[in-house]
């Protein structure tokens, strides 16, 4: 099914081409339409991901493991920063999913290669709340956890966090508060025991988001939670 719904997609990638050119989601140059992004912009964006620790997916020099994070490993393709970042913000601003589903293809091409990911029995993409979903028309997410899951074989599961938001009365708190309030998640009573998941999102920053979304799963009865993110963000470069 999700192969079929996949084909379809591209068929349709392939007739809206015609009357939308395919353009680069980073330089804005032109595109033949099976391209998902120009050669110059995906040298650029690929990173080592030997650079990044395996465990947090930071740089290891920014490795944020003290945190104490509930995931378990985690893995990027690209440094958020000049392409990527255009990449990602394009993705945000217009309907141009070509990042995430460039991303989306190097992450299932990770996971193939490592056979404890290629395991694990669901994709679960983080969740938006049904507002920002249904003014951006999609969850940036989702594109990337369908990709992977087209590569891989391994199912997408939208059923199992939801995110709304928060219930608290926002200027009884600090600013701190104020930005966990507007971020809470769900659990969707789905049983999870035993399970190996692969939690996907487009960009890591503190790792909090991912952190939450694994500390729920594994309330659900996840074994392991594996994140896999388009970009990571790190603050300092090596010239
Ligand atoms: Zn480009
Ligand atoms: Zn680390």
């Amino acid at each position: 099914m999700v192969t079929l719904m996949n084909k379809l997609q591209k068929i349709g990638r392939f007739c809206f081409d015609i009357v939308y050119p395919n353009r680069c989601p980073c330089c804005n140059e032109f595109l033949v339409w099976n391209e998902y992004l120009c050669d110059k912009c995906r040298k650029k964006v690929l990173i080592d991901i030997s650079e990044l620790c395996r465990k947090c997916g930071k740089h290891k020099k920014e490795c944020i493991c003290a945190s104490l994070l509930k995931y378990d490993e985690a893995v990027a393709i690209a440094y958020y920063e000049d392409e990527a970042r255009n990449g990602l913000l394009v993705m945000k601003d217009s309907r141009n999913k070509n990042f995430g589903i460039f991303a989306g293809e190097r992450l299932g091409q990770y996971v193939k290669q490592n056979s404890s990911w290629q395991s694990c029995d669901g994709i679960v993409p983080v969740p938006m709340d049904r507002r920002s979903k249904f003014l951006r028309g999609y969850n940036q997410a989702e594109v990337i956890a369908s990709e992977m899951s087209f590569v891989t074989g391994i199912p997408v599961m939208n059923n199992c966090l939801i995110k709304t938001h928060g219930y608290r009365v926002q200027h009884t708190l600090n600013a701190e508060d104020r930005k966990k309030n507007t971020e809470s998640f769900l659990p969707m009573g789905l049983d999870l025991e035993g399970m190996r998941i692969i939690l996907c999102d487009d960009i890591l920053t503190t790792g909090n988001t991912l952190s939450r979304c694994a500390e729920i799963l594994k309330m659900c009865g996840a074994k392991t939670v594996y994140a896999a993110v388009a970009a990571t963000v790190r603050r300092k470069r090596e010239e």
